[in-house]
């Protein structure tokens, strides 16, 4: 992998960074402090609610632009913190009227339209417990989730609920009350359901804020379903410090930011990053109804100022698909950070976005059972393209070795592989599986939480990524990496997108296989899979380099966006697909 270093110079910053100098605010970092400079509740008590909108509301920001929503055409609508505050009350009394009690929990269904964040934020005012569900999702997986969840409430859109619910309903005993967004011209909701408008119209502006234990159950969030089926990881309210935390000196946000996190709350990020930090800060958020598009996405960021920006892997190589040329035809003076999640990024994309936009994209890394950024590429530090960057004050990460009796050793050593561990008892910890206390109890070895990803520290504390522990490639008594195989194809101009898993090899045990997908100009030939091949071989060697490349349309990749190296081994091998609840429809 190459060693590029992006350099940082103090002379380049428009703002001066909230972390400036990495060791000293690793060393005067601490929770309790992180948590003073929220307001809590009376008697220890802390709400993700009154944290990110009320306390704004009750102060100097109450007429600050809290959210910008757009629609289809791209007209905006705004919400201030006062907005956000009486109708988030509205809609907690709305619960609190329908007898929705503390711990209970509100499924939400919807495309990302404001009734949606009106209900995540309503919901943990009441003490309810908030499950966002993506809205592409078909009948099954709606299914699970809602009775594995015992859902008492879903708030959706009255189509979502013609097409994907109704005919559920009989079979979902624990849930009592459907809202529905009216987005049709039909006259007569279905029966059994409510009208979200009217309960919230008929509600009071005024609400007491439950307050919440800060170790009380706040959100439950479905992981991707990458590695297979999809875990329900419980988050507590004592989250928002870390979300808070991570927000400012990882994303580096401030109040007067514009800030557009493109993740849809159906997946951690859109929540944790797409709802409650930017909030929890002050900023303004920006949230767009529609999908990827690569013209639309760059008018956003000009036309509302986006300051900082939060995206993600599968976004950013489809945007370099398009070519850094469209992207340079827009003026964005106020976007001063780029960041990204959810996948390897591939030191290509981290100069790619140097390239069309004159800064770098960001990596950072964690996992829906973090429940925020655990390790990050800080705006004041210097960038090494494809390290996912250093652990965030708060956070302790190093690699690990499991033990047969269940214990660990902890790899001091540079440049080693391991398992990838954080010190436990950070806020945003998960505190449990849904049903699942054995799996839970099994991430867990005395101290560490082990990650599942396989990652090396290089000797200045940098972090890189090497694959799943599921995807790791063992062939010849080498473990590889598929990132490492991913981004030496990724370098070809003509390849948008690549996975390596192993294969079967009666020599090696496995080697090396790639599938790759090309951007809009160029044609899959024998000639292009020769070249691939030897520029794998060039920049892997002949151990690490794939045997195979085969050319496909598009890869196979979750609803969230991360390549599903599981299924094209499954398909490769010829075994059960497994749970595919999350695969996106499209490949
Ligand atoms: P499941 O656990 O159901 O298989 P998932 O792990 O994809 O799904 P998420 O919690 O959404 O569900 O994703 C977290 C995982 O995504 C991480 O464990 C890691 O494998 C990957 N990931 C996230 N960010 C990065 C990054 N910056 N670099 C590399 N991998 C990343
Ligand atoms: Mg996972």
């Amino acid at each position: 992998m190459p060693r590029q270093t992006i350099r940082k110079q103090s002379e380049d910053w428009e703002l001066i960074p909230n972390l400036l100098d990495y060791d000293a605010a690793r060393r005067n970092f601490s929770w309790e402090h992180e948590r003073e400079l929220l307001d809590g509740m009376p008697g220890g008590g802390l709400n993700i609610a009154h944290e990110a909108v009320d306390r704004h509301a009750a102060g100097d920001r109450c007429e600050h632009l809290a959210l910008r929503w757009l629609d289809r055409s791209g007209e905006a609508t705004d919400f201030s913190y006062g907005d956000l505050s009486r109708l988030t009350n509205r809609f907690a009394n709305v619960l609190r009227n329908l007898g929705v009690k503390k711990g209970e929990r509100v499924f939400a269904l919807s495309e990302r339209i404001p009734p949606l964040y009106i209900t995540a934020l309503g919901t943990l005012k009441n003490g309810s417990v908030f499950c966002p569900l993506f809205s592409a999702f078909g009948p099954e997986p709606l299914h699970s989730r809602l009775s594995i969840g015992e859902a008492k409430v879903l708030v959706t859109t009255e189509s979502l609920y013609r097409r994907k619910v109704a005919a559920l309903r009989d079979s979902l005993p624990h849930l009592q009350h459907v809202l529905l967004v009216r987005d049709s011209a039909q006259e007569k909701h279905p029966d059994d359901t409510l009208d979200f408008q009217q309960l919230l119209d008929a509600a009071a502006d005024e609400f007491p804020v439950c307050n919440t234990n800060p170790e009380d159950p706040a959100l439950l969030h479905f992981t991707s379903g990458t590695t297979g089926k999809p875990k329900g990881a419980i988050h507590v309210h004592e989250a928002v410090v870390a979300h808070h935390a991570s927000a400012r000196l990882a994303l580096d946000l401030h109040p007067q930011d514009v800030f557009w996190c493109t993740a849809d709350p159906g997946w951690v990020t859109g929540t944790s990053y797409g709802i409650i930090a930017p909030l929890t800060i002050g900023a303004t958020m920006i949230v767009d109804r529609q999908e990827f598009e690569p013209e639309r996405w760059y008018g956003i960021l000009r036309d509302h100022m986006v300051s900082v920006w939060y995206t993600a892997p599968t976004a950013v190589r489809m945007m370099m698909k398009h070519g850094a040329e469209l992207a340079r035809k827009f003026q964005l003076p106020a976007l001063r950070f780029m960041a990204s999640v959810g996948e390897p990024l591939n030191p290509e994309a981290v100069l790619w976005g140097e390239e069309a936009f004159e800064l770098p994209f960001h990596d950072n890394w964690w996992q829906t059972e973090t429940g925020g950024i655990m390790i990050a590429n800080f705006a004041s530090m210097d960038i090494r393209p494809g390290s996912m960057g250093k652990p965030l004050p708060g956070i302790e990460a190093t690699v690990v070795r499991r033990r047969e009796d269940g214990s660990v050793e902890l790899i001091e050593d540079a440049d080693r592989e391991g398992e990838l561990a954080l010190k436990r008892g950070w806020p945003s910890m998960f505190r449990g599986y849904l049903h699942e206390e054995e799996r839970y109890r099994a991430c867990f070895s005395g101290d560490w939480y082990l990650t599942g990803d396989l990652a090396r520290r290089d000797e200045d504390g940098y972090f890189w990524f090497v694959g799943r522990a599921d995807d790791v490639i063992k062939s010849s008594g080498h473990l590889i990496g598929p990132f490492e195989v991913e981004s030496a194809l990724m370098e070809h101009p003509a390849v948008a997108e690549a996975a390596a898993i192993g294969v079967p090899d009666p020599i090696a045990g496995e080697v090396v296989k790639a599938f790759v997908s090309l951007k809009p100009a160029h044609q899959p030939s024998e000639a292009l899979r020769t070249e691939l091949l030897a520029l794998a071989r060039r920049r892997l060697g002949p151990a690490v380099a794939p045997r195979q490349i085969e050319i496909h349309d598009n890869l196979p990749r979750t609803r969230s966006g991360k390549i599903m190296r599981r299924l094209l081994k499954a398909r490769e091998l010829g075994l059960p697909e497994g749970d595919t609840s999350t695969l996106e429809s499209r490949e």
